[in-house]
């Protein structure tokens, strides 16, 4: 068995930080060794990486990603290839994609199509959740079937009539399911029947800017409806993980129900907490590229996120990537900014935005390791195998440079997009080396990963639940 020394740095988990030495055997952590002044301990390994200066911190876990994802006709740019590639140069080393059953099939038939797809092509391991958007007697039956194989979280929409949005019924059905199979449900939460009417009336006036996107889907829209879906997940007892939250309405409902001891849970995403709706008002067409949904936000939805994510109102954060390319892509809703194909890149950017967070004091060291990694292998079931660095963990481990310095551009980045949310954006912090399962993925500069390295993980139940 190969092993490999990591010496000198600084181990940052969501407990703390030591200076300590890890060794890999294998795939697998196998000692921490703290290092105490005046005492010598001398490990052989086959490789040693001097990590002095550095930080050692679990590989980071993003459980929101939708790689080559179907949409009205085409797909999101990256493939599980050069998206799971771009997150381990970004310090990422486990994504949760979204498989999406289509109306009409069943969630199995989806469960294999998008094993089909990602078996064989991932630089990282990943695991899925299934979008759940037709409510039947065999789709509620077949929820029994993912959880055994190792798919336990459904998210649902109360957006996007006609397509994914279903109603407080059938969304009460799925959640009275997921709490019999302890079973989270994940909820994307907006009035999209309220929305729809507000797009129509903009779309009929002449408001056809990108910047409507964000103006036709107030923050309050998506307060209501997050306050909705934690209703509904009390009435049918049932864990709820409200996705991508990013309005100060939807976090007091989350704080509110957090508050009264239920398990409710929610993420926020780099966009909402760096980005705002001045971006997606820029001028001759370019807030296109910032059309995600929920939208955008008033900066002054910001500080309540940063709080949150300081309160553990907000446990984890994720990226929703989602991207579409700018030319030919965002480019279908010039003149209709209903035709704008929602979603934008991140996942190779997360890790390096939440350490802005604190360069600027807005997280400590550890909470940056909880949010981006622990909490997501937590909330999942992926804990203790990922998401720490501790002995018998898989060996996903980054090494960063807290000092580096790099500036975020389309024209450096390892996603399949043609152009960055980012763009220009000084970051202090850079990611030096990934390791993934004990291999190198990613060392100084170089990509040493290869498609198929990445294994799916069948993930187990919530572990915040009792
Ligand atoms: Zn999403």
């Amino acid at each position: 068995m190969s092993t490999t020394l990591i010496t000198g740095g600084t181990v940052v988990t969501a407990s703390g930080t030591q200076d300590a030495d890890v060794l890999v055997e294998g795939e697998k952590i196998a000692m921490v060794l703290a290092r105490r002044p005046g005492v010598e301990v001398t490990m052989a390994a086959d490789r040693i990486i001097d990590a002095t200066g550095k930080y050692v911190l679990p590989g980071g876990i993003d459980v929101h990603t939708h790689m080559e994802m179907p949409f009205g006709g085409t797909f999101s740019v990256d493939t599980f290839e050069t998206g799971t590639r771009a997150a381990a140069w970004g310090g990422t080393t486990t994504i949760v994609d979204f498989a999406v059953q289509a109306k009409g099939t069943s969630l199995l038939a989806t469960l294999d199509k998008w094993h089909a797809k990602a078996d064989g092509n991932c630089a990282i391991d990943y695991g899925f959740h299934m979008i759940v958007s037709d409510v039947n007697d065999t789709t509620l039956k077949e929820m029994e079937a993912c959880v055994s194989a190792g798919v336990n979280s459904f998210k649902m929409f109360m957006a996007y009539p006609g397509v994914f949005y279903a109603t407080d019924g059938e969304i009460l059905l799925a959640m009275q399911q997921a709490a019999r199979l302890g079973a989270t449900i994940c909820m994307h939460a907006e009035n999209g029947i309220a929305i729809d009417q507000l797009v129509a009336q903009a779309l009929a006036a002449g408001r056809t800017d990108p910047v409507y996107h964000g103006l036709t889907r107030p923050p309050e829209l998506e307060g209501e409806a997050t306050s909705r879906a934690i209703t509904l997940a009390a009435v049918a007892a049932c864990p709820l993980y409200i996705v991508h939250l990013s309005a100060s309405q939807a976090l007091a409902a989350v704080a509110q129900a957090r508050d009264t001891g239920q398990n409710v849970f929610a993420e926020t995403c780099p966009q909402y907490l760096y980005l705002s709706l001045d971006d997606l008002a820029r001028p001759d067409f370019e807030g296109a590229k910032f059309v995600a949904s929920p939208p955008l936000r008033p900066r002054e939805h910001q500080d309540s996120l940063w709080r949150g994510l300081r309160t553990n109102d907000l446990s984890v954060v994720s990226t929703d990537h989602c991207p579409f390319c700018f030319k030919d892509g965002k480019e279908l809703g010039r003149g209709d900014f209903s035709k704008i194909p929602n979603g934008m890149p991140g996942v190779e950017h997360r890790m390096d935005l939440l350490h802005q967070g604190v360069v600027a004091g807005q997280l400590s060291l550890p909470r940056w390791v909880e949010v981006a990694s622990t909490t997501p292998a937590r909330m999942f079931g992926l804990y203790p195998r990922k998401g720490v660095i501790a002995a018998g963990s898989d060996a996903d481990i980054v090494i960063y440079d807290p000092q580096a310095t790099q500036t975020l551009s389309a024209a450096t980045h390892h996603m399949n997009v043609d152009y960055s949310a980012y763009e220009g954006m000084q970051i202090t912090g850079r990611v030096v080396t990934t390791l993934s399962r004990g291999s190198v993925v990613i060392d100084d500069g170089e990509y040493l990963g290869r498609a198929g390295h990445g294994t799916f993980l069948a993930r187990g139940l919530n572990q915040y639940l009792l």
